[in-house]
């Protein structure tokens, strides 16, 4: 990846973007399709669209979401302690002793979340067992409720402090690399095709909102762009760390490429294409049964009016919803490069019936 490339990288993915507050990030999305694109809009949604080719038939919507899992602010105590729910499947038992930032109208608000010292744990057998969100707290250092107000307003919300960390051998952690990794490939995407002149399709690369909490963004965004063509670019599940069961989650490794679902929510014919797509260009990819649809933006995308032609191409995660996400650039690479091949592929008035 060259230097622009990262440096667009680590911005998206510190910049914090819990389902419905994705507006910082959106900012920085939209600056970047806007050099590259025909057209950019933001939907009400808060979907950030960047068009090539608009005038085009035949349309691909290409579908990253931006948004990430997060909390929220839900209670002040009179000591001034912050109770919080979570946006999106967050896993409360990795958040004790956790640092956040509360992202309200003055600022970034630093806190922690307190964890009972195991001195004390150790005399309470009843404290044994899993953690629930509604036990957990945020101190903000304040000294009482009005302290707390004086900075953070109900229903603002925080994320964990869990900047991008550079790893051996092209790997990367992060929070919400789910999925910054696919808002990154729809952009870059875009970037790649408006070097293409002979595009004759219209392409639509969506950094999709509100995923994380049912799809929400895809759905309205679907219906507007009206695709006949969908591509989602999301994070899978790699299953090359211990405790992973192969035989359940498939065997997908972090480096080995994208993996190209199979599964209801993917058309047969699209799927193929985008395999043949790899394998002529020398792509390293990785194939995922997906049995169980309606998981990603793929599947509303695929039920938009009467019916999409949809793919699912992803990099492979490890440690998905926890703070310490693992990806390896190469594969984010490979992807941006499978995306941009599958669209050069495709053929207006392509027959997606087989
Ligand atoms: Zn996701």
């Amino acid at each position: 990846m060259t230097k622009d490339q990262i440096k667009f990288l680590k911005a998206i993915v510190q910049t914090p973007s819990p389902s419905g507050y994705e507006k910082s990030v959106r900012k920085l999305i939209k600056a970047r399709m806007k050099t590259c694109c025909d057209k950019v809009q933001v939907d009400v949604m808060g979907n950030t669209i960047g068009i090539l080719n608009p005038k085009a038939d035949f349309r691909v919507m290409l579908a990253g979401h931006c948004d990430e899992i997060g909390l929220m602010v839900q209670n002040v105590t009179e000591e001034g302690y912050i109770y919080f729910n979570a946006i999106g499947g967050v896993d409360p038992a990795l958040l004790p002793g956790m640092r956040v930032f509360i992202h309200s109208a003055k600022g970034d608000v630093p806190g922690v979340i307190g964890s009972k010292a195991i001195h004390m744990q150790r005399y309470e057998k009843g404290d044994k067992g899993t953690t629930q969100i509604h036990q957990l707290w945020i101190d903000i250092g304040a000294k009482s409720k009005k302290d707390v107000q004086k900075v953070v307003e109900i229903g603002d919300c925080a994320t964990i402090d869990a900047g991008y960390l550079e790893l051996k051998n092209n790997l990367i952690a992060a929070r919400g690399l789910d999925d910054r990794c696919g808002a990154f490939v729809v952009t870059e995407v875009l970037r790649m095709l408006s070097k293409e002149k002979k595009l004759k399709i219209g392409v639509y690369g969506v950094a999709t909102t509100q995923e994380e909490v049912g799809l929400r963004g895809a759905t309205t965004g679907a219906y507007n762009v009206n695709p006949d063509v969908g591509i989602t670019v999301e994070v899978c599940h790699a299953s090359d760390f211990p405790t992973m069961n192969k035989n359940i989650v498939g065997d997908i490794k972090v480096g080995k490429g994208p993996s190209i679902s199979r599964g209801p929510d993917t058309n047969p014919i699209l799927c193929k294409l985008v395999q043949k797509t790899a394998k002529t260009s020398r792509i390293p990819h990785q194939m995922l049964a997906s049995s169980r649809p309606g998981g990603t933006d793929t599947a509303v995308m695929q039920l938009t009016r009467g019916g999409v032609a949809t793919v699912l191409i992803s990099v492979p995660n490890r440690y998905m919803h926890s703070p310490v996400e693992v990806i390896s650039l190469r594969d984010l690479e490979n992807t941006a490069k499978l995306v941009a091949k599958t669209v050069l592929a495709l053929k207006p008035n392509q027959n997606f019936v087989d």
